[in-house]
């Protein structure tokens, strides 16, 4: 099929930000596709593979500039400045091809397939001589291209395609396409199991709906995490669990997903990016403490003091460095331990229709004795708040941020990619005003004044909305931040800055700039109240009324382990309203 039918599809979900509308345009047009299926899944969501292959387009600006030149004969060095007042090289290829106008006799008519062809081998290049064979595969793209096509190549290879496009969003469409609306939770169950959606929808075109059915966990391909939720204390949560669960230790660290597949081993972030290369001994440990031919753990990477037997603070390693967003290059430098806390598959066998106490039992038998790297996470089952209370008081003393209560009943089985009540965290912080930290999305900036100026005076800050993919505003976040950090804002931002408002947010307020949701940060606030500017919970409680998170203040800890979609859900806002209520009500008695 013609590249041109999926850049206008492209532009058209650009325009829109209705989800039903985009479902429906996405989901006909998968039905026209036929067997270039799976290349317009990757090309629709911006890339080549799935995330965790790791496989970058990376090319840097000044190179598509160069082709750009040889293209429309624009000099670099105007292009150079069309880009600092545009900020967008897809929006300048687009107007200068317009331009052009003359169409160059040798053109070809880009297919999907050639298109992302191209863009495979240019991502596979590296190497000596792999600048100029990345142009050339460029070049052969976009003197092919029309205006509209080259927009959204250029943005593609920049991994810059923006246009707010949600996954759930592709799933929903996959199942209207190739089945039943209804059968939205049969390809959402596929894809937290095997989370490349191009291939899912290749499988669902070949094989329909009982093709999805038939995917199963692969060792080698990570699981989306099972999350938990929370509740404000710990009576609430031995009550919602039945009165007995098992309570375990929450380890500060970054969330690691383990695969042994033979001596193979891979590991996978909470955002299933593959870090194995930053956890050499824990790879080495995992060859020979676990006792599998194949399987897949669940667990913590926490920064340890082998010497001292004592875990270092997650927050305190991250700020010691300053800054800034590789995390898992500063575990790599500070011995790490990971504690396993669950058990997803073995020998063949998924194990996560099995309830919790039986995974529990096969961890414990997977892991031989003596590593020091890898362990088991605490645990206690409890069924007194007296001993839960004291449970918790040890996870603190050890250095955790609280503790995990697990549900122990013949239905805990491990719901990959979900965030429900089978799991139910308690933090520290549950304990102060505003119970507990929460992690907001960046969604916008405004502009600094004074001693700020030149920096953002504050930014938007946004919670996730589950159910429709949306981003919905809660505060402005002006404090919290030391000088060092408000100068590298802009620099760090600048590269997600938006001419728009992205399609998934939704806000009231206007920011100086819009920012892609893409950056995480913790924030702590005093409370949380009825506003009539934020979205987040709108018309809920109160009708013309959202919730607004009072005086928040950053932590100082980005949570770069955190996808946007990690965030923060509107329904924990909600719930979070509802129990500091409740907490005012039982504080302050008649
Ligand atoms: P939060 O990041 O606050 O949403 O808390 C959930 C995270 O706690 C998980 O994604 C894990 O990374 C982490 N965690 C630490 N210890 C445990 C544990 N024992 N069970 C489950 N999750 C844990």
């Amino acid at each position: 099929m013609e590249f041109k039918k999926l850049a206008e599809i492209l532009s058209e979900i650009e325009s829109t930000t209705k989800r039903l509308e985009i479902v429906d345009l996405i989901s006909k047009f998968f039905k026209t596709v036929g067997d270039e299926i799976k290349y317009t899944v990757y090309l629709l969501q911006g890339k080549v593979a799935p995330d965790y292959e790791g496989i970058e387009l990376g090319i840097a600006e000044k190179q598509v500039i160069k082709v750009l030149s040889v293209i429309t004969g624009k000099k670099e060095d105007f292009i150079n400045q069309l880009l600092i007042k545009v900020g967008d090289l897809g929006q300048i290829a687009e107007d200068l091809l317009k331009e052009k106008k003359q169409v160059s006799l040798f053109s070809e008519e880009l297919t999907i397939t050639k298109v992302y062809n191209n863009l495979l081998e240019l991502a596979n290049k590296s190497g000596s001589g792999s600048q100029l064979r990345k142009q050339q595969l460029l070049q052969d793209l976009l003197q092919n291209a029309d205006p509209l096509e080259a927009k959204y190549i250029v943005r593609i290879v920049l991994e810059r395609l923006r246009i707010g496009l949600a996954d759930m969003t592709i799933v929903d469409a996959i199942a209207i396409a190739f089945g039943k609306k209804e059968d939205a939770d049969i390809v959402e169950r596929a894809y937290n199991i095997h989370p490349d959606l191009a291939e899912i929808a290749y499988i669902a075109y070949t094989r329909g709906i009982d093709g999805i059915k038939s995917i199963k966990i692969t060792p080698g391909i990570p699981v989306r995490s099972m999350l938990a939720e929370r509740l404000p204390s710990l009576e609430e949560i031995l009550q919602k669990m039945g009165g007995v669960c098992s309570m375990e230790y929450k380890y500060d660290g970054l969330r690691l997903q383990a695969h042994k597949i033979g001596d193979k081993i891979k590991l996978f972030s909470r955002r299933l990016e593959d870090v194995t290369e930053q956890f050499p001994e824990i790879a080495n440990e995992i060859r020979e403490f676990v006792k599998a031919e194949t399987a897949i753990l669940d667990g913590e990477a926490v920064p340890y003091n082998l010497d001292t037997g004592e875990m270092l603070p997650f927050q305190a390693v991250s700020q010691r460095r300053g800054r800034k967003y590789d995390v898992y290059e500063m575990a790599e430098r500070i011995p790490v331990v990971v504690f396993f806390f669950d058990i997803i598959y073995k020998n063949g066998i998924d194990l996560t229709m099995r309830p919790y106490p039986d995974r529990k039992v096969e961890l414990k038998n997977s892991i031989k004795e003596g590593s020091l790297r890898i362990r088991l996470a605490k645990n206690l089952i409890v069924s007194r708040t007296d001993d839960a209370e004291k449970f918790f008081n040890e996870a603190l003393e050890a250095g955790c941020e609280g503790i995990v209560a697990k549900n122990i009943n013949e239905n805990s089985i491990y719901r990959a990619g979900a965030r429900e009540y089978l799991w139910i965290k308690y933090k520290r912080d549950y304990q102060l005003e505003m119970q507990d930290t929460v992690d907001l999305v960046v969604v916008g900036a405004f502009s600094g004044q004074g001693r700020r100026a030149g920096s953002y005076g504050a930014l938007l800050m946004a919670v996730y909305s589950r159910q429709d993919g949306t981003f919905k505003t809660v505060c402005k976040l002006g404090s919290g931040f030391t000088d060092e950090q408000l100068d590298n804002l802009p620099r760090l931002f600048q590269k997600y800055i938006l001419k728009e408002r992205d399609p998934r947010v939704e806000s009231q307020m206007i920011p100086d700039f819009w920012i892609e949701p893409h950056f995480v940060l913790e924030v702590k606030g005093a409370e949380i109240t009825l506003s009539p500017i934020h979205t987040c919970c709108y018309g809920l409680i109160k009708e013309g009324s959202g919730l607004a998170i009072r005086f928040p203040r950053f932590t100082g800890r980005w949570r770069e382990d955190k996808s946007p979609e990690d965030a923060t859900t509107e329904d924990e806002i909600l719930e979070m309203y509802h129990s500091q209520k409740k907490k005012i009500i039982q504080d302050n008695p008649g």
